[in-house]
């Protein structure tokens, strides 16, 4: 492989955490190893304009300047390439049945939390018991859940101009405080977005260009704990299909990803994707404290 990566860090153009939502939660050395750098280069990020308190940093901004900057030598890459290797697969590896053992906990006593029951069935697969309802008052959810993916021309010549149009704003996915994730004013102002306030977007740009569009919000099996949203939109030939337009970003970042992912004219649902009947804004926990909440979903041998 010829090419050497040569990009410095740097703050130039990178969105900052605004300083009402800044948490310095992150010393140092520790942003020194995330980052994959030397102390004078914090430094340098510091006087380029990189937020700092008491000689502390937002990892969430480390996390994106990291995510963001070409090096490969820092953990949000290495953790985004390793987590997205499944990109890569065959259209076999990512639209064949799976059969997945499911659980969502909280790692809290609260009384009355609600939680989100996956909805597999909803995209053609189906849920073992099958769920009475959309969420549960629990502190736990399991079940054994089928997913299958399908791949389909998105036919609308409207809607693949929309998804391309999304792919060439230059979006940077990023992480954003709560008050801020679901914000797609983001999007335009400042081309930063999470998955869903992305997914707000488009789902609004579609309904704008006069087509039913919906987000929608689950899992996706292998990233841990990464609640996703993406759209579901109804297509000229009348059938429902699933846009997503932060996948289509990641892909676009993996090596040899497979096409299917990054095609404007291909609706993919992957055998990942694991809804709820929620959309953005519903919350696929709710409790009354900061405790996580874990999702497992594992493969069942069959
Ligand atoms: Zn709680």
């Amino acid at each position: 492989m010829t090419g050497v990566m040569n990009t410095e860090l740097s703050v130039d153009g990178m969105y900052l955490i605004p300083p009402e939502h800044h948490v310095p939660d992150t010393d140092r050395a520790t942003a020194a190893q995330l980052l994959g750098c030397d102390d004078r280069t914090i430094d340098a990020l510091v006087n380029g304009g990189l937020t700092v308190r008491d000689d502390r940093f937002d990892g969430r901004d480390l996390f994106n300047l990291g995510l963001h900057s070409g090096t490969g030598a820092t953990v949000p890459e290495q953790a985004f390439a390793f987590s997205l290797r499944w990109m890569r697969g065959s259209a076999n590896a990512l639209l064949s049945p799976r059969t997945l053992a499911f659980t969502l906990t909280t790692e809290c006593a609260c009384a009355d939390t609600v939680l989100a029951v996956p909805r597999p069935d909803r995209y053609g697969g189906t849920v073992t018991p099958p769920p009475a309802h959309d969420v549960v008052r629990a502190s736990a959810v399991t079940a054994t859940i089928r997913t299958e993916g399908r791949a389909v021309p998105l036919r609308s010549p409207a809607l693949r101009g929309l998804v391309e149009e999304f792919a060439g704003l230059g979006v940077r996915w990023v992480k954003l405080p709560d008050a801020l994730r679901e914000d797609e004013s983001l999007v335009t102002s400042r081309r930063v977005a999470t998955c869903e306030s992305a997914s707000r977007y488009l789902a609004r740009r579609c309904r704008d260009a006069g087509y039913a569009a919906t987000t929608r919000i689950g899992w996706i099996v292998g990233m841990l704990d990464l609640v996703h949203a993406w759209v579901e939109v109804t297509d000229d030939d009348g059938e429902t299909k699933i846009v997503d337009p932060v996948f289509s970003l990641f892909a676009a970042r993996v090596p040899g990803a497979n096409p299917l992912l990054t095609d404007p004219s291909v609706a993919l649902r992957t055998n990942r994707l694991v809804p709820t009947a929620l959309s953005v804004g519903g919350r696929v926990a709710r409790h009354g404290c900061d405790l996580p909440v874990t999702v497992r979903i594992n493969p069942v041998k069959e």
